[in-house]
């Protein structure tokens, strides 16, 4: 299995997820730079698998059903519910799991930044949409703090050599902030730089690692004594998110 990321808009990720020729394609905000890629690197788009609903998400499924046979346009069942992925034809539950060529990819509900988000899990890679990030995580916007929390905690104990591919390049943002809730975290500063060197080349921060990921985002810490200082886990998480939101 290979994962291409594929920049869209000013920060966002699309992926590509190849098997052989056969590809799917993980949130394409836009057609235009996902048939590029496809193009230069001779894949068969097959699949479109959306992390949720968002307009910077799902921009380009119709297009891209327009040009490629696209058999399966997957999301939650919460989105297909509520019909705002356009084109969905796979409705997406907790635990659930498809094949894709010889992958089995399988399903987290992670909602909080929205009630429909879910996570693709397939082959050590995890597809975390905008709920995690790399050393952050998403606003929350339908869902609640303690929801949050929980959804993030779920994903942390997944195994720490799980690859993360977010849905946006906001890493040194990320870290800079992190660095403010835990001024002494010396693995913030390595990530740190190392993400600033890899912005200033051009390159993508992604794919993170779930180990550093549990060792420096603020977001996988809260309940650690160090950040909490006290506070009970949701309390904590709230505080950060508060203060990550006026960043
Ligand atoms: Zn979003």
């Amino acid at each position: 299995m290979q994962v291409i990321p594929v920049p869209c808009l000013s920060d966002n990720y699309a992926y590509l997820v190849a098997q052989g020729r056969q590809a799917a394609v993980v949130d394409p905000s836009q057609a235009d730079p996902v048939l590029r890629a496809i193009d230069e690197h001779r894949l068969k788009l097959t699949e479109i698998w959306l992390t949720h609903h968002h307009w910077d998400h799902v921009g380009g499924i119709e297009p891209l059903i327009e040009e490629c046979p696209i058999a399966h346009v997957r999301g939650s069942r919460y989105d297909a519910d509520h019909q705002r992925i356009p084109r969905q034809t796979d409705a997406l539950s907790d635990g659930d799991s498809f094949e894709f060529g010889d992958a089995t990819v399988d399903i987290l509900e992670i909602p909080g930044h929205t009630l429909g988000a879910i996570a693709f899990i397939t082959e050590g890679n995890l597809f975390s949409g905008d709920t995690l990030f790399i050393a952050g995580c998403g606003r929350v916007f339908e869902g609640t703090m303690e929801m949050m929390s929980q959804s993030l905690s779920k994903l942390r104990s997944l195994p720490p050599d799980t690859k993360v591919w977010c849905g946006h390049e906001y890493t040194v943002n990320n870290l800079r902030f992190a660095k403010t809730v835990e001024p002494d975290n010396q693995e913030i500063d390595r990530a740190l730089e190392e993400a600033i060197e890899t912005r200033e080349a051009n390159r993508f921060t992604v794919p993170g690692a779930l180990e550093r990921e549990l060792a420096t985002n603020p977001f996988l810490r809260f309940d650690d004594p160090n950040v909490a200082a006290g506070q009970d886990a949701v309390a904590s998480f709230t505080a950060i998110r508060q203060a990550k939101d006026q960043f």
